[in-house]
């Protein structure tokens, strides 16, 4: 192996460059060539890079976001477009490529060893948490930490005015950020896609009445996963409104969840999966996933990222309905 290639694809996530630059200084002290694909699979198939060395990737460590930039691209999809990357990896003479991203550009990855014979290893990064095969991805942390900053000035607030307020956080098909959240933040309640599918309006306001009773019950703070109401969280506060007479006001922090520097855990963990995939590449392994389970580096079928879905940890889930 002597020349290996890197990119960020999907949904960015805080701690991505603190993973490219592991890849980049762990290749360097092995003497193998790094090259940095921008914007995803879409500069894989333009053949858009650069030449990454050690001062590439100096003191980015702490920044959120990517250098390499990020993308969606649709035209991947195609067997024509994986062929393309496939003859524009080969052009380059690259051996080895580490892919940071989620659920979605593992299966890009898939697509492309249909076509490409050099060796591909995943790097998870999004803030969902929702990659089966590692207990946590690059960003989770971040993102918690993001959100439970804002929810904390919610909860001010609504304690001001004796409201209602639903914090509407990511996590299109994966409660993790909103169940951590709700834990730090000791929210109310919580509603996450794994438990509360089929939400009815008239449980949540029973629920909202027997919170309201308590002597606690001044504020209420419930976190919602997005997604989980049909029309959303606005629609959601409404209704619920209407229901118990109380005031209640969504919050939607959006993207916001996305952004900033790294927290600690962040920046170790990819560090950490930035050093293990390189390494991996070098000793051969392919089509793999770099996670950590129990404190321990491993690799996981990229194949199987996707399979099942990732259960939230039913101990938190248990205290949260305990404490609520
Ligand atoms: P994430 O990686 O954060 O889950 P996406 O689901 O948007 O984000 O996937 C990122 C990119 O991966 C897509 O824009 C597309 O280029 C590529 N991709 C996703 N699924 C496939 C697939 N089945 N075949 C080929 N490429 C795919």
């Amino acid at each position: 192996m002597k020349k290996i290639a890197v990119l960020t694809s999907g949904g960015d996530a805080p701690g991505m460059n603190a993973c490219i630059r592991a890849v980049v200084l762990t290749a360097k002290a092995n003497g193998l060539n790094v090259v940095g694909y921008q914007h995803g699979y879409q500069g894989l198939l333009d053949q858009d890079y650069v030449e990454l060395d050690e001062l590439g990737v100096d003191h980015i460590i702490h920044r959120g976001g990517t250098i390499l930039r990020t993308a969606r691209c649709k035209a991947f999809h195609e067997d024509g477009a994986a062929q393309q990357a496939a003859q524009n990896l080969n052009a380059l003479n690259i051996d080895g490529l580490v892919i940071i991203g989620g659920d979605g550009s593992f299966r890009g990855a898939v697509h492309l060893s249909k076509y490409w014979n050099g060796k591909i290893i995943g790097c998870p990064g999004t803030i969902d948490n929702d990659i089966d095969g590692t207990d946590a991805t690059i960003g989770y942390y971040t993102a918690i930490d993001t959100a439970l900053n804002a929810i904390d000035k919610v909860r001010d607030t609504a304690e001001a005015f004796d409201r209602v307020f639903l914090v509407e956080v990511m996590g299109r098909h994966s409660g993790f950020i909103a169940l951590s959240c709700a834990i730090g933040s000791g929210a109310e309640h919580v509603l996450v896609p794994e438990l509360d599918k089929q939400l009815s309006i008239g449980d949540l306001a029973e629920k909202v009445k027997t919170i309201k009773q308590k002597p606690t019950g001044t504020s209420t703070v419930i976190i919602v996963a997005e997604n989980i109401w049909p029309n959303g969280v606005h629609d959601l506060s409404e209704s619920l409104q209407a229901q118990t007479g109380f005031e209640c006001r969504p919050v939607v922090l959006g993207h916001v969840q996305r952004g900033g520097s790294p927290v600690s855990l962040d920046r170790i963990l990819a560090t950490e999966m930035g050093v293990f995939a390189v390494e991996s590449l070098i000793k051969g392994e392919h089509g793999m996933m770099v996670g950590e389970i129990n404190h321990k580096m491993t690799l996981f079928p990229l194949e199987e990222t996707g399979n099942k879905t990732k259960r939230l940890d039913d101990y938190l889930v248990h205290a949260q309905r305990l404490m609520s």
